[in-house]
Order: C-alpha cells, then structure tokens, then sequence
C-alpha cells in the first residue's frame, strides 16, 4: 500500500501586527526540528520523533506501507500566514502528490486553526485540494489540534479528522498511533466512517480549556463514554481558537460513527448541547496586578502571575511589558519576568558581554497592544546560544529562540531572546540557571494550567494577572472581529442555540 503523509500545522492570529512569512517557519520549529521541508527530508526530519508524522511512521514500518512524503510546514502560532507561503505549501504538496498517483490513503498533520491572507479555512482548501486529486475512494484522514476552528468544508473533504484528546497538548503522538489505526480500518474496508459536525455560537477563550479542569474534563469524559459505543468511532471536542477571524472560529464537536449517520447526529447533538450548557465555566476573572501584589506581599513567599494576553504560543508577540510595568510601579524589586523577544537588546547584551552593562528599552517592540518599551539600566548576568526545551514531559522537544540574554535591572531579571520564545511548557527559569528562592515575583507568558504544570509547588501560588494583548482571556478586548458568525458568546447578550 502506498501512503501520501504531510503536515500543515499554524494556529493563526489575525490581531498580530504582522503576517506569517516563510522565514517563520524555517526559523521557528515547533514540533519537528525543522519546521518547513519538502520530499524525502520530511522523513529524514520526522522519523523517531513524538509527533503525529512520526507515528505516522512507525506505523507506515508496522504495516509495511510505502510512504509518500509531501511536505511539513509548522511554527509558532503568529499572524495570518502570507499567500505565498501557503501556496508554496499546497503546491508542494499537491505537485508531489500528483507525481506519486495512484496513492492508496493520505494521512495528514493539520492544527485546524491555519488562516491564510484571503483564505480563512486553508485547512478546507488544502483538503479539497487533496480529495480532488486522489478521488473520492481513497481514504484522506488527518489529526487536528484541540483548538482547532473545525469548518464543514473540512470535514467534507476528509473521510475521518480526529482531535487532540488534551490540553495541554501531552497525546499528540498517541492521536497520530489511533489515526493511523483508523485509516488502516478504513483502507481495509471494515468501516466507512460518517461524520456530524456540530457548532454552537461560541467563542472561547484559552484560559479555561485544559482538559484536566472543568468544563471540559466532563465534556471529555462524557466525548470517552460515547466512544465506548462500538458503532462510534470518534467524538472529538474542539475548544477552537479564539484569535483567528473568520466566520467558523469557536468550539465545536465532530462525532464520527461506522457508517451510522443517524447515530453521529444524535451523539453530536448531545454533545453539542452539553458543551453550550457549560460555557459559563470558560469565563475566567482576572486580577489587577496591584492588588495581586497586595496579596502576594501579605502571604510572603514566591509568586506566580501569570500574563495570558500576552500568551506567545497563541500568537502574542512575547515581548510585553504591560504586567512587568504594574509589577515595578506596585514597588516590588525582586521579579522575573519570563521571557520577552528582544533581538536588539540580545545583541547589545553580547556586545556588553558577560558581566557588562546596558542601558536603553526592553520589550514592547512589536506593536502598541502590549504596553510600550520599558526603559532599563540594567547588568549582563549571563548570555546563552544554544535551543531550550520545549515541554517539560518530552526531553526531545527543543525550540531554538536564537541567543539569549539573561539581565538584571535592579533586582528585575529579564532573560531576552532574539526570537519568540513559548515557555509555558517549562520552567526556564531553571533552563537558564536562575535561582528562584530569591525573587518575590515571577511573570509568566502563556495558559496558567500549562504553566502550573511545569512550575509544581515552586511558587507558592499561581495569580492570573489583568494585562493586555491579543489574547486577552476577556475577547471583549481582544479588538474588533471582522468576520465571525454573530450573534456569539461571550461576545454578545442573549446568543441561544438548540441542537438539532
Ligand atoms: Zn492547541
């Protein structure tokens, strides 16, 4: 059996200040090492990896499958991705397709969350580009991200799209182990899966989607019940992803039985209701920093504030000063602030060298959405040009920031780097060498249950902050969505839904 496998893979901000250009991805791998290649490096890039093409592959040696690869292409959730980037993609990998025709399957790697410069559902686009070449007999079947922004255009065109189980974000590779089992299934004959898609007027915000929490430990205990049923081969819950513009962009849950349409209907209407009836719980209040400083100081100890407007791996700059600033006007001396994307001051860093001083303004630099640059004089404790982890649960994920830099303006340490750095994963503070008993205050960049995931019981406790940005956990103030289905909540007063 011949096997066409490839990735796509971009959660798409359309409030970033700048578009998504192909240097991104050759620059700031996510998942692979190298986030952009086409042909035969895909393989040599992905093979042994904990990823979905890797499982892909593995299973590819267990069937005895030959493989086609198309292209990989996946980076740090940022702006909508430039057109021709995207078509270098599609084109890359259609053309490879189109050579290795007759293929028997395609399997592929996609977030559901990619928008492209004048193409709001590329995911839909590329699948449809897709089953056109291959026909409709042979089986296409992808994994998507949790926070995938699913369209009906997508699941049309895909025989089976099956989601994350988790976040954060720890099954990918066991997705890609049961996606391939299923197209197994399916390019055998043994099932022919049918698919109902259902969608709910919302839009949810990041902060409260961990699957280990409620409201959506009991969405997926409820999604786990209803695949016990033997005629149910999937139930996959998409919290979806805020930022990105278009008119599909929200939750949504895709149940697909063996073959029983009437039976996915039914199940998705449930599902689709249970997730409507508990979107309350994805509201989540913030506090003002000043009064999380009170608190902080009256309880002693290391604390945590956690920024999720500024959340880098949701497409935020990481350069915000926003709660930095309220942290140092509330008076507190002794602060982290992890981390901010400051090439020109990693370079002056270096220049200084270890030790050396430097003196000008830090963050704030990619657009006025995140508080503005923060004026600093401040000593080179350490500089550092090697990739740091990625996730504290997979030792072989490693993400190059370029150089760092790691400051102390006094008392205030800020590590810079010279690219966008997604640290929710891991504590780098510890990457970095930073000793943490002596700080009063660490800021951090990303989901508070990722973070608290990697930093434990090391601070006494965890505080999401009041700040600003394009992931503000409040979407009311993420700035004006253009394209969204309205009436939607939590952006609108009176939204009702009843599953059909
Ligand atoms: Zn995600």
């Amino acid at each position: 059996m011949r096997v066409a496998i490839g990735e796509f893979h971009h959660e798409s901000n359309s409030f970033c200040s700048e578009p998504t250009r192909v240097v991104q991805f050759e620059t700031a791998p996510v998942y692979l090492d190298r986030g952009w290649c086409f042909g035969e490096e895909l393989l040599a890039v992905a093979r042994g990896t904990h990823t979905v093409l890797g499982a892909y592959i593995e299973k590819a040696a267990e069937h005895g499958w030959e493989l086609v690869p198309l292209a990989a292409a996946e980076t740090m959730p940022s702006g909508e991705i430039e057109a021709a980037a995207y078509a270098e993609v599609k084109e890359g990998m259609l053309a490879r397709l189109r050579a290795a025709l007759p293929v028997d399957g395609v399997l592929l790697d996609l977030h559901g969350a990619a928008m492209v410069e004048g193409l709001d559902d590329s995911e839909g686009d590329l699948l449809a580009g897709i089953r056109r070449l291959v026909g409709a007999a042979t089986p296409v079947v992808a994994v998507l991200d949790l926070h995938a922004n699913l369209t009906q255009e997508m699941v049309d065109a895909a025989d089976l799209l099956l989601g994350y189980d988790t976040e954060p974000h720890t099954d990918i590779y066991e997705r890609g182990l049961e996606a391939a089992e299923l197209f197994a299934a399916i390019a055998r004959g043994d099932v022919t899966p049918t698919a109902c898609r259902v969608h709910p007027p919302l839009i949810l915000p990041a902060i409260n989607t961990c699957t280990e929490r409620d409201p959506m430990r009991t969405l997926m205990q409820r999604a786990f019940e209803c695949e016990d049923d033997p005629r149910v081969l999937d139930v996959s819950v998409f919290a979806g992803f805020y930022g990105s513009d278009q008119a599909d962009a929200g939750a949504s849950v895709l149940v697909t039985t063996g073959g029983d349409a009437d039976l996915a209907k039914v199940v998705a209407g449930e599902m689709g209701q249970l997730l409507w009836d508990l979107r309350e719980g994805f509201i989540w209040p913030l506090t003002p920093v000043a009064d999380a400083v009170a608190a902080a100081r009256q309880a002693g100890g290391l604390w945590a504030f956690i920024d999720e407007a500024d959340d880098p791996l949701g497409g935020g700059p990481g350069d915000g000063t926003a709660v930095l600033r309220d942290v140092i006007e509330a008076g507190v001396t002794s602060a982290g602030v992890c981390m901010l994307c400051d090439p020109e001051m990693v370079e002056a860093a270096f220049r200084a060298g270890s030790g050396g001083v430097v003196e000008g303004t830090v963050g704030g630099k990619t657009d006025g959405r995140h508080g503005a640059p923060l004026p600093i004089r401040a000593r080179v404790v350490s500089l550092r040009d090697e990739a740091i982890p990625f996730a504290c649960w997979d030792p072989t994920l490693m993400q190059d920031v370029g150089r760092i830099a790691v400051l102390d303006a006094d008392g205030i340490l800020i590590p810079v780097s010279e690219l966008k750095a997604g640290t929710e994963a891991i504590n780098v503070f510890e990457v970095l060498g930073i000793d943490l008993a002596k700080l009063d205050v660490i800021i951090l960049k990303g989901l508070g249950n990722t973070i608290k995931r990697a930093y434990g019981d090391i601070p006494r406790g965890y505080v999401e902050v009041e700040s600003q940005g394009i992931n503000h956990p409040d979407l009311r103030k993420m700035g004006e969505y253009r394209k969204l289905r309205r009436p939607c909540f939590p952006l609108d007063d009176d939204v009702e839904f009843g599953a059909q």
